[in-house]
This record gives C-alpha cells, sequence and structure tokens, in this order.
C-alpha cells in the first residue's frame, strides 16, 4: 500500500518533472514570437514615422529655398526650373507646384491646361500648413497624391514612398494616420475603423480577432502608424521559436523525470525501506520456546525477528531476510537483532541462568570478523555467559568453511555454542559439515510434520537423526506440532524440540512466564 502510494506519487511528479519544462519551453516560445512580432512591426511603425519626418524636414528646406532668392513670376519657366532643382534635391519629394488659395496653377508634374481644384484642405496643421490626400493630377494618371502646401508652394508626395517598406509579396499592413478627426495619410495592406480606438496619441499593442496591432505615435503627436500582422503571422513566430525552445524544455524535461526515476527507485528499493525501518527501531523480536523433551522442562527460546512496519503491515521475515542478504544489509539487522536480545532478555537469562537464547545467523555473519565483537558484547551488556547464547547457521552459512571456519571456531572456544539450522535442506554434504566443530542439530519441520504417517519422510528423520549421532550432536526438532511428533522424536531419542503444540513465537514477557510455569519458580540467585 505504501509502495503503492509512493510509485503513483512518483509517476506524477515524474510526469510533472516531464511536462513542466514543455509548458515553460513553449510559453516561453510564445513570449518570444509575441516579443518578435512586437519588435518588427515596432521597427517598421518608427521607420514610417522616420520617413515622414525626413519627408516634412525635405519639406521645409525646400520651400526655405524656393523663398531664398529674387522673387519669381508664379508659374514662369524659371519658377518651374526652381522647383524642380528643389525637388530633385529631396529624395520624398516627387513634385512641386504653385497654389492660389485651394487652387493648384502648376506644377512641376505635368502641365495644366486649366488650375486644379483642390477643395478644402483635409487637414490644416499648424495654421499655414495645409493638406490633401488622395488627389489625382491632371496628365498623371493612376496615381494619387499627397500635397502639403506652405503659402503658395505646394509639396507634392507620392505616399506610397514614405510606406513602401517592405517587399511587395508582403502581406503586413501599415498605415500611417494623422489629424482630428482621423484621417488615413497613407496605408498598405488592412486597416481597420475599429483601430482607431486606439489612436489617442500613445503607443500601443493590441489583438483583435485576426490581427495583431503595433500603434507608435509621430514625436509631435500630430499622427500615428498602425502596423500590423495577421495571428497566423504570429503563430508562425511563436512555432519557430518553439522548435528552438522545446529541445531544450524536452532535454531538461527527460533530465528531471530520470532523477525523479532514479530518486524513487532509490526509495522504492528494499535496501532503503529496511534502513528507514532500522532506523525507526520497526524491528522486534518473538521468542520460541525450546523444549527438554526428557523431562518437559523449557531449556530457552529462539529469538525470531519481526517486522512491524509504520503503515500497520507486519512483514514476515521469510520475506526480507533473503531480500537484506541480498542487499548487503542483513550485518545490520543481525546487530541490531543482537541488540534486541541484550535488552529482551538480560532479566530472563539472570533469572534462569541455565536457559539459552538462540540467534539465527545469516552466511555475511558468520564470515564477519565483527561478530565476535557483537557477541561479547551482548553477553556483557546483559550480564550473561556465553553458553546462554546458541548461534543459529544454516547449511548456506556454512558453505564457504574457509571464511566460517576461523569464526566459528573462536566463537566455541569462547562457550558460545553452535546449531546447524534447517538440516538436511540444502544440498551440503555431511563429508564437509563434519570438519565443523558443532553443538546442536536442527532437523528441520519438514521432516517433522509428516512423522508417523509417511513413511519415507519418517525414515528421513530417522536417517537425520543417526547424522546427528554419529557426529556427536545434540537435535533440537522443529516445528512440532502434535503430540504424537513429540513423542516419536522424543522415544527416538531426540533431547529438544520447538513447535506450536508447546508455544508458538511470543513476546519476552510472555516467555517468562510460559518458563515460570513450565518450570517452577525460578531459582533466587543468592
Ligand atoms: P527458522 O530459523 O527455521 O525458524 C523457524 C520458523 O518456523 C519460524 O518462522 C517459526 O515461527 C516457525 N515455526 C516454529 N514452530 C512452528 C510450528 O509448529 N509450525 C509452523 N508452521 N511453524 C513453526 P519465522 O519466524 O517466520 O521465521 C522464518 C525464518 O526466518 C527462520 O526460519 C529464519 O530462517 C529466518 N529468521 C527469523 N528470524 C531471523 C533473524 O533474526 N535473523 C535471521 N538471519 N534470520 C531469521
Ligand atoms: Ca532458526
Ligand atoms: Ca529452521
Amino acid at each position: 500500500m505504501r509502495k503503492k502510494t509512493l510509485l503513483s506519487f512518483a509517476l506524477v511528479v515524474g510526469v510533472l518533472a516531464l511536462a513542466t519544462p514543455l509548458v515553460v519551453a513553449y510559453r516561453l516560445a510564445q513570449q518570444d514570437g509575441h516579443d518578435e512580432a512586437n519588435a518588427y512591426l515596432e521597427s517598421l511603425a518608427l521607420d514610417v514615422l522616420r520617413r515622414s519626418d525626413a519627408t516634412r524636414a525635405q519639406i521645409d528646406m525646400a520651400v526655405l529655398l524656393l523663398r531664398s532668392g529674387p522673387p519669381l513670376l508664379p508659374c514662369s519657366e524659371e519658377q518651374l526650373a526652381r522647383m524642380r532643382v528643389v525637388v530633385a534635391r529631396s529624395s520624398y519629394l516627387v513634385g512641386f507646384g504653385y497654389l492660389d488659395g485651394t487652387r493648384l496653377m502648376c506644377s512641376t508634374m505635368a502641365t495644366f491646361e486649366a488650375p486644379v481644384e483642390l477643395g478644402p484642405p483635409h487637414r490644416i496643421n499648424p495654421p499655414h500648413i495645409w493638406s490633401w490626400g488622395g488627389v489625382a493630377l491632371p496628365g498623371v494618371p493612376g496615381a494619387l497624391f499627397n500635397i502639403n502646401a506652405h503659402d503658395e508652394y505646394a509639396a507634392i508626395i507620392a505616399p506610397q514612398l514614405v510606406i513602401d517598406i517592405l517587399d511587395q509579396n508582403s502581406t503586413l499592413s501599415l498605415s500611417q494616420v494623422g489629424g482630428h478627426p482621423p484621417r488615413m495619410l497613407r496605408t498598405r495592406g488592412v486597416f481597420k475603423r475599429e483601430w482607431l480606438a486606439h489612436y489617442d496619441g500613445k503607443p500601443a499593442e493590441f489583438t483583435d480577432a485576426e490581427h495583431f496591432v503595433v500603434v507608435r505615435p509621430s514625436h509631435n503627436g500630430q499622427n500615428e502608424v498602425f502596423a500590423a500582422m495577421t495571428r497566423d503571422q504570429v503563430e508562425g513566430l511563436i512555432r519557430s521559436a518553439a522548435w528552438r525552445r522545446m529541445p531544450i524544455g524536452l532535454l531538461v524535461g527527460v533530465l528531471l523525470a530520470a532523477l525523479v526515476f532514479l530518486i524513487a527507485r532509490n526509495r522504492l528499493s528494499f535496501k532503503t525501506e529496511l534502513q528507514a525501518a532500522l532506523k525507526r527501531h520497526e524491528f522486534f523480536l518473538l521468542y520460541q520456546p525450546v523444549i527438554d523433551l526428557r523431562h518437559g522442562r523449557c531449556t530457552g527460546a529462539e529469538a525470531l525477528i519481526r517486522w512491524h512496519r509504520s503503515d500497520g503491515v507486519v512483514v514476515p521475515p521469510m520475506v526480507f531476510i533473503p531480500a537484506a542478504e541480498k542487499s548487503g544489509m542483513i550485518q545490520k539487522i543481525t546487530a541490531s537483532v543482537l541488540q534486541m536480545v541484550a535488552r529482551d532478555a538480560a532479566q530472563l537469562l539472570r533469572d534462569n541462568p541455565q536457559t539459552h537464547i538462540a540467534i539465527n545467523f545469516s552466511a555475511e555473519d558468520l564470515h564477519s570478523p565483527q561478530t565476535e565483537s557483537r557477541l561479547q558484547a551482548l553477553v556483557r551488556e546483559c550480564g550473561a555467559a556465553s553458553h546462554n547464547i546458541i548461534i543459529e547457521a544454516t547449511e548456506s552459512g556454512l558453505m564457504s568453511p574457509e571464511k566460517a571456519r576461523g569464526i566459528l571456531a573462536r566463537i566455541r572456544q569462547q562457550g558460545f555454542r553452535v546449531a546447524i539450522d534447517d538440516f538436511g535442506t540444502g544440498n551440503s554434504s555431511l563429508s564437509y559439515l563434519a570438519t565443523y566443530d558443532l553443538d546442536f542439530l536442527k532437523i528441520d519441520k519438514s521432516f517433522v510434520d509428516d512423522l508417523g504417517n509417511d513413511p519415507s519422510s519418517t525414515q528421513m528423520a530417522f536417517h537425520i537423526i543417526q547424522i546427528a549421532r554419529s557426529l556427536g550432536l545434540q537435535m533440537i526438532a522443529e516445528g512440532v506440532e502434535t503430540e504424537r511428533q513429540r513423542d516419536i522424536l522424543r522415544d527416538a531419542g531426540v533431547q529438544f524440540a520447538q513447535g506450536y503444540v508447546f508455544g508458538k513465537p511470543m513476546p519476552m514477557a510472555d516467555l517468562a512466564e510460559f518458563i515460570r510455569q513450565r518450570n517452577g519458580p525460578a531459582v533466587d540467585k543468592p
């Protein structure tokens, strides 16, 4: 359950770790796309404003030049020639003309048969500058001009010269609007009347259903340029920004997800769980009484470990001991078992100095030089003697005699006793078991189970009893569940037994009570 929760949590975090950088990268790409659109449209708008300022400056300069020098007869060849000179000097003017009120009397563009009536000026700004937009001139078919008049001089401007800063195929829109009420000065592409809501002398950016628009006013606030691109074009910029951003987002996402995976794997690993369990003191011991079959007294108990996880689940040792052995945690667990025995059994061993506590050792424990000192610490701490402790070693623990023999020999020399556990369940050959100095042989439950029922296993049990005798070992039968099994074993000469028929593994307090009841009151030591 806890694992499942952690797993689903890790999955959610992993997906988030992968997705978040991608989302962030896309958001940044959106921002990039917008910024790019904004910057480009702004540069266009400013360019138009710059050109329109330049146009105005050129007109001012041209008018100044025309007024300098001796006055010439209006529309005379001399005056037109002078006008042609100033037109040639200015890049944004296409022509000049002479005005009489609102009538254009002549121009450098074409000769008129009659004056051209321009009508009321579209703009007067400042008072002496009159402007007309979209003027068709006779002799120049198909073109419309803007005319700016300084008193009698009319500068003729091709509006597209200012606004045609984009190539012919560009689908961007550019419009310059001026005056109050606003009038279109020049335009290319799309311009929507609604956009004039933003004609207020302030820079603006806005988006409508189809367009993204950037508005920039001129320095003097007399006109504004609207530069627009379609939303599809903005999307295109976002897409190309995404191509740049997303691979990095993906890379970061994959790295983060991998990190989450590694952390989760570490968290979920049994080793980490066992470490945490040790730290949280989730292990405890139960003690199963061992009975002397000859007189029925309890001679001691086997310490059996239990793991009470914080989520309430009790994990059986058959599940976590093999995992602890595989993950290199078993020595830490054994060290903790020894400490728990020292704490649990001190009182019992003081009250019953003849009883023993049997402790299960794994192969690693039998190969570790620390085992000896840990056992010494155990008897010291609980004020017991080394003969109070029996080490239970499995066949697999004895598989590497070169590693185990020295330690076992030293332990036995100090008075600790050693039992071979689960005898007959492994593949160990008798020949090398015979080379160890041992004290007890534990007859595995599997041989005890069918005692008296199945003749072949009964035979096996007797065979094992024979081997124990020949090795000079005392016997402890395991898993005795019935009185019949108990009687057969006793009659066959087995000295000790443990099993549910006597008592299940129990807490130390219960064991002390069990021993009191079974053996009579403890003899008080002097
Ligand atoms: P084991 O050393 O052979 O322990 C005997 C197992 O048989 C215990 O299971 C015990 O509860 C069970 N048992 C005893 N009498 C009966 C009975 O009459 N009927 C039945 N059905 N079962 C009985 P447990 O406690 O689950 O331990 C299983 C194994 O876990 C142990 O087998 C031992 O190999 C290992 N183990 C337990 N505690 C430790 C420990 O502290 N350290 C190490 N290294 N291994 C341990
Ligand atoms: Ca055992
Ligand atoms: Ca056993």
